[in-house]
């Protein structure tokens, strides 16, 4: 058997899974017809003097493996978003955090008016500052951001500034060396890392990486505006004074409201007095 009997023979093996079934027919030329589509499963082949039948595909075994195909790459790409989300976000607790599903708040609402405009964000270096009492839904707000756009393919890497300051030399100097080459950073809990020297400097590298990588910054805090524009002291002001430049400050509130109804629009401004 030369080689090209043999495509042929795998040819017709290969379409075996495909008939003859019930209500299939055949043609007047003697070819298997689909009773579903009514379009050849099988089709004649000439080599030399020699001529063959084989299976082919009718055009609803077509649709079927094209069907096939696109939930296979669905799941690829599910599979692939949730280990991006699982290196990308550090807490496993905001790893699935959605505004599919949430109730809506004004801090929620705001969070999702950047998504829609991170576009413009992301040229403009535009970031976020939301601060707020403890169980305000700051930190979840921010890891929605995050999701919604790993979601939409760009770079973004959540953690926090305590876990930063608590790195081992090496790792937070590695780390911060490579900040800047995400689309989005998103640092929670300003304020919470050790009030030392390490603490204040890590703070103050973790902000000016990013100030000078000009892609935007989302920082979460208990800290009031007061406290940021007239800190303690002096390392404190070097980080605050840069991250006031670059992220617009949000006071959240935790009552919620319903968003039904409600049109969400335009980017929150640097200058937002909300
Ligand atoms: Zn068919």
């Amino acid at each position: 058997m030369n080689g090209f009997e043999e495509i042929l023979d795998a040819a017709a093996k290969g379409a075996e899974k495909y008939g003859p079934v019930e209500g299939d027919y055949i043609s007047p030329q003697g070819l298997l017809i689909c009773g579903k589509c009514h379009t050849p499963k099988q089709c004649r082949v000439t080599y030399g003097t020699r001529e063959r039948v084989v299976g082919c595909m009718c055009r609803c075994a077509q649709q079927r493996r094209e069907e096939e195909r696109k939930e296979q790459e669905a799941l690829r790409m599910e599979m692939l978003k949730a280990r991006r989300k699982k290196s990308a976000i550090q807490s496993s607790m905001l790893r699935n955090a959605s505004f599919e599903g949430a109730q809506s708040t004004p801090t929620l609402e705001k969070a999702w008016n950047y998504v829609k405009n991170w576009k413009m964000a992301l040229e403009n270096n535009i970031g976020l500052l939301l601060m707020g009492d403890v169980g305000v839904g700051k930190s979840f707000a921010a890891a929605c951001v995050c999701n919604a756009l790993l979601d939409q393919g760009y770079r973004c890497y959540m953690t926090s500034f305590v876990a930063v300051s608590n790195m081992e030399w090496n790792d937070r100097a590695r780390f911060l060396s490579q900040v800047g080459e995400y689309d989005l950073l998103v640092l929670d809990d300003l304020g919470a890392q050790r009030d030392t020297e390490s603490g204040r400097e890590t703070v103050f590298s973790l902000v000016d990486e990013r100030y000078r990588s000009r892609k935007p910054l989302i920082v979460t805090t208990n800290l009031g505006i007061e406290n940021l524009r007239n800190p303690p002291n002096l390392d404190m002001r070097r980080g605050y004074d840069r991250l006031l430049e670059i992220c617009g400050p949000i006071h959240c509130q935790g009552e919620s409201f319903r968003a039904k109804g409600r049109r969400m629009s335009g980017i929150v401004r640097k200058e937002c007095a909300c």
